[in-house]
């Protein structure tokens, strides 16, 4: 299809390291409780939620991690976070919410496709663990 041909061009043009189940969630052959699409991303809901609202916003391209972004890829960073605040307020997070980029090991990250973390429906610590 159209997005597993981006995404392979995307992982060709920029070098970038092996696909995770992220790209499986965009090309659709891994089930995903997608909540928003357009043609830059996607916000699905966290297989293993951390909070009674847990979604996850990514980018189609595989950004490994955010530390690997470029200055080139400002718009699409803003747009990523705008699509948060989106559907966290699709998602009625009135009372707000803890937004979330985990970065390599220290970060704590799992998944090397970059994604914006969205919790909320509950009251949050800080600081994080
Ligand atoms: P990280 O630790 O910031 O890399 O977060 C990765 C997140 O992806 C974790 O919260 C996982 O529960 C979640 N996750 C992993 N695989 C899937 C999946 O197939 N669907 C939805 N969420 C997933």
């Amino acid at each position: 299809g159209v997005e597993v041909s981006s995404a392979e061009e995307a992982v060709r043009t920029r070098g970038s390291a092996a696909a995770t189940i992220f790209s499986r969630v965009i090309d659709r052959s891994v089930p995903a409780d997608i909540i928003h699409e357009d043609e830059k991303c996607l916000a699905f809901r966290d297989v293993s939620p951390q909070a009674p609202v847990h979604f996850l916003v990514i980018p189609r391209v595989p950004i490994p991690r955010l530390s690997e972004a470029t200055d080139e890829d400002a718009e699409l960073l803003g747009h990523l976070l705008v699509v948060a605040k989106n559907v966290a307020k699709q998602e009625s997070l009135d009372e707000g919410y803890r937004v979330v980029i985990n970065d390599g090991k220290h970060g704590a990250q799992s998944v090397y496709h970059l994604h914006i973390h969205v919790l909320g429906g509950r009251q949050m610590a800080w600081p994080p663990g």
